[in-house]
């Protein structure tokens, strides 16, 4: 990826872009709907929109609902990676789970059985999972190593879990349990499956705004270095890998069309946030609940694709 000469935009004029995108996110609001199938995250008001960048020197800016907390969902599998790479050698995770976009429904189980336990990406529900797994095999408690992990990265020792959405998804977890569970048939998964599950929930149900997103983010924009406390959290290999991977399969069976679109690494959940990294430049979070067939928060995807093309420079040419 190579930076394109042309000058980026003043701070001011980086606002007036994030503004307009605002003025601009209500034109999307008639289209798709809220994640219903845990019933707490269907109570969430569906108009609502939110952005944040934190640049890479750690410097923030926002606009529209910023400040609103919501459900981080499938964007804490970047974060819980981000654990085991820090903790597990490169073997022990990539024997185990792949690297490949899996063009696969975010929970689907089909690819799963064909072949043999073992998950596309970690991105995926099944991967996540397993990464999970890898971390409860090994952490005394897992979960608060977790939300430890988020807060030190977002330098906030405010961020907390939801725990009326993570009880929600316990109890309505089948399909995850499914997975989970056919991965233990194949020997795959080393903990207590309902402790897996229950840490897995927890993480999804993380509650943070776009600004902590972001920030929790910008240490993929700064060659692994986080510029809010100026922690080594990734050598400049791993950065470049993880980048990879997010770009690849960040966003479910999408991530080709996003990439087509906004042409950004990045990851979304079901919460309606997506977090993209503009390599040495920026982290940016955009939020807004209502969701395509995918999965994935419409306005935030046109957010996305208006602020790429107003920046003036993109790793993609
Ligand atoms: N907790 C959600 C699930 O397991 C995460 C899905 C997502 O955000 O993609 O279904």
């Amino acid at each position: 990826m190579i930076d394109s000469p042309s000058t980026p935009l003043s701070p001011g004029e980086l606002q007036g872009l994030l503004d307009t995108l605002v003025k601009e996110a209500p034109r999307c609001f008639g289209e798709g709907r809220v994640a219903s199938y845990i019933p707490a995250l269907a109570e969430v008001e569906p108009d609502q929109f939110g952005i944040a960048i934190c640049h890479a020197d750690g410097h923030v800016q926002y606009a529209g609902d910023a400040e609103t907390p919501f459900s981080i969902q499938s964007i804490s599998k970047v974060h819980a990676l981000v654990l085991a790479m820090q903790r597990l050698t490169p073997e022990e995770i990539w024997t185990r789970v792949g690297r490949e976009p899996s063009g696969q429904a975010f929970n689907s189980i089909v690819q799963l059985e064909v072949e043999n336990g073992i998950p596309r990406n970690p991105f995926i529900n099944a991967g996540a999972l397993m990464v999970t797994d890898m971390l409860t095999s090994r952490l005394v408690m897992p979960q608060h190593t977790l939300r430890e992990q988020v807060r030190r990265l977002a330098a906030d020792p405010t961020i907390d879990f939801d725990e009326r959405v993570a009880r929600s998804e316990m109890d309505h977890k089948a399909r995850n349990a499914a997975l989970a569970y056919l991965m233990q048939a194949y020997g795959n998964i080393q903990s207590d499956v309902e402790l897996v599950l229950d840490t897995y929930f927890h993480n999804c149900a993380l509650s943070m705004n776009c600004i902590q997103l972001a920030r929790s983010f910008a240490f993929l924009a700064n060659r692994g270095t986080n510029p809010n406390d100026g922690t080594q959290v990734f050598s400049e290999i791993q950065t470049r890998q993880m980048n990879a991977l997010l770009l690849t399969c960040g966003l479910y069976d999408a991530a080709g069309d996003f990439a087509w679109r906004v042409g950004l690494p990045g990851k979304s959940g079901v919460g309606g946030g997506i977090v993209a990294i503009l390599p040495r430049r920026m982290s940016i979070c955009v939020w807004s609940p209502r969701l395509d067939s995918y999965g994935n928060s419409i306005a935030g995807r046109h957010a996305l694709e208006g602020l790429v093309s107003g920046l003036r420079f993109t790793p993609m040419g």
